[in-house]
């Protein structure tokens, strides 16, 4: 039976492998020994191939419990309130990964009389925790908040409490959503929250690498702030800065916090160092910044059209074998890019994701990529 099921898996043409890499720096290596530039990862800062604040010595490797029981070691309450600080704001609560916080946050948080309504293209870990929590939820159309606006006014009378979530820059679209409008938007209804997942723009956006809510003034009016360390920080888990009662609530209400052994202090403090460096690395955010601006024109200019505003640059192929094809390609001229295919993206849709990083520059990408088309 479940070879069966393999069978169709591998017939529709998105059949995925776990690969064991090493890496070395900006490149990964296979096990047969190709050395690739990786254009895969999401390490925005290239972070990972440094090793002045990659090695800590003298913090524990394992929490050996839940954070509610002796898991909450002194260096995870000092980064929480470095962070809240960092943004201005009451509180902030650490979870042990973005999946963690995302199915967490929604079922701890809501009563009879919710209702989620989520952009049509938000992570798999929020629609996950929109399910867990049993409430209503509608969808928006990606990034259009005028039906965003129709669904609130057909139902906001019906609801004590609408959360809307989004993120602020999208994984796989690359394009990032309008803060400010929607903030103008929650000022409408007084039951609204707004939630927004941050993974791809903490230390990627704003001045202080903050993220997007920073870049458009927006922190102090967003309820639910959340990010992640595993991305641009190149470490592990995930914070939500909020409100003090909401942390309160979370800690007595949140599953995924309370039934999980806590993140080792080792990481927390490896968390809490890049944390520290991330308002001075400003070159980095403009580097990659600058090279992605270079490799969106270059797409466009071959007549390749797409949604990105970001560092995170998609070339949507359209069919699994052609995403496939080309992503193999690219790995023969030593570039590792992956193809993306539904269900991650919607169907028909396959594409290359381009992740870009600070220690990949785009120059030797280009003329692989012209040599292809
Ligand atoms: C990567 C990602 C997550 C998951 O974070 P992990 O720490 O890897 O579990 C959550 N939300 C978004 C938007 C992401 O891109």
């Amino acid at each position: 039976m479940f070879e069966q099921r393999m069978g169709e898996i591998t017939r529709s043409g998105s059949l995925r492998m776990l690969k064991p890499l090493t890496h070395s720096g900006a490149y990964i290596v296979t096990e047969d020994g190709k050395r690739m530039l990786n254009f895969s990862g999401n390490d925005y800062l290239g972070l990972a191939a440094r090793g002045d604040i990659r090695q800590l010595e003298g913090f524990d490797m394992g929490s050996t419990s839940s954070a509610l029981l002796t898991g909450y070691y002194d260096v995870m309450a000092d980064l929480e309130k470095q962070i809240a600080k960092q943004f201005g704001r009451e509180a902030a609560l650490i979870f042990n990964s973005g999946y963690h916080m995302n199915t967490g946050i929604v079922p701890a948080l809501v009563h009879d009389k919710t209702l989620i309504v989520a952009d049509k293209l938000v992570h798999a870990s929020m629609i996950d925790g929109m399910k867990l929590s049993g409430v209503p939820y509608e969808r928006f159309r990606h990034n259009d908040l005028s039906h965003l606006e129709k669904i609130l006014q057909r139902k906001s009378a019906s609801y004590r409490m609408i959360i809307i979530m989004v993120e602020s820059v999208y994984s796989m679209d690359g394009d990032v959503s309008d803060l400010k409008a929607l903030v103008e938007i929650k000022r409408r209804y007084p039951q609204v929250m707004l939630y927004v997942d941050e993974a791809h723009a903490v230390g990627v956006r704003g001045a202080r690498g903050l993220g997007l809510a920073e870049e458009t003034g927006t922190v102090s009016d967003i309820d639910l702030l959340c990010g992640t360390f595993g991305k641009a920080l190149a470490s592990m888990g995930a914070y939500v800065v909020c409100d003090d009662v909401v942390r309160r609530l979370l800690v007595n209400r949140c599953r995924s916090l309370i039934f999980s052994t806590a993140l080792p202090p080792s990481v927390i403090a490896y968390t809490r160092a890049v944390w520290q460096a991330l308002p001075g690395m400003q070159n980095e955010r403009l580097r990659l910044q600058e090279w992605s601006g270079k490799f969106r024109q270059f797409l466009v200019h071959k007549g390749i059209s797409m949604p990105s505003e970001s560092h995170i640059i998609p070339w949507i192929l359209g069919e699994n074998s052609k995403a496939v094809e080309v992503a193999e390609q690219l790995q023969k001229l030593g570039y590792y890019v992956l193809p993306i295919r539904p269900p991650t993206v919607p169907k028909g849709t396959a594409r290359l994701r381009f992740s870009l990083t600070a220690e990949t520059p785009v120059d030797g990408l280009m003329e692989a990529i012209d040599s292809l088309i």
